[in-house]
């Protein structure tokens, strides 16, 4: 679906499909630069990061091994507290590899910080972040993100993976969601 599809469930529309595609592109140009010569695992942190990992990875013209993980974290209502709980691990053993998680928001940071360092404790070769988009809260914590595709407002969004209650995952653009949304 596009936004033709949604009402006026959406104030604006932030980006659209070609503009995140052209992004990606970028972004997978400096990857397939920056890990030459080197085996790559990219990991993806369901549900939200599917779209971002499914377009992203074709962007690369260099093969890469692709596993998932799906983490919840729990909190009270829309908050994120930092403790996380492990729903789906990785498949594979990432010792001695270049593992690079993709996810498609950091919002606190909070959930990405855990998850760096649980998957840093295995030993792998290396641990780095690509993230589509990135919101000015993120900067006041020690994330240390090595890709991001947009900084954007602190407002909530949804589109291209990113859902409110569900829905809007299988939208094509990324729009804020107006208030009678939610309210
Ligand atoms: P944090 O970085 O705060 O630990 O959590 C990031 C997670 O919060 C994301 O993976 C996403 O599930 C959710 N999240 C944060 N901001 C937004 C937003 O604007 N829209 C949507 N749909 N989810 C968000
Ligand atoms: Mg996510």
């Amino acid at each position: 679906m596009d936004s033709a599809h949604v009402g006026d469930d959406l104030v604006k529309v932030l980006y659209t499909e070609d503009q995140i595609q052209d992004r990606l592109r970028e972004m997978a140009a400096q990857i397939d630069a920056d890990y030459a010569g080197k085996d790559l695992l990219i990991v993806g942190v369901l549900k939200g990061a599917v779209m971002v990992m499914a377009d992203l990875a074709r962007s690369l013209t260099s093969h890469v091994e692709m596993d998932w993980m799906a983490v919840s974290s729990y909190g009270s209502g829309t908050q994120s507290s930092g403790v996380v709980r492990i729903l789906k691990d990785l498949d594979a053993d990432i010792s001695d590899r270049h593992v690079l998680i993709v996810d498609e928001i950091i919002d606190t940071g909070l959930t990405l910080t855990w998850l760096t360092s649980n998957l840093a404790s295995r030993n792998p070769a290396s641990v780095e972040i690509a993230t589509l988009l990135r919101k000015p809260e993120a900067q006041r914590m020690p994330v240390d993100v090595k890709y991001v595709g947009f900084d954007i407002p602190n407002e909530f969004v949804v589109g291209y993976g990113l859902d409110f209650k569900e829905r809007y995952r299988n939208l094509r653009d990324i729009g804020t969601l107006a208030p009678h949304v939610y309210s």
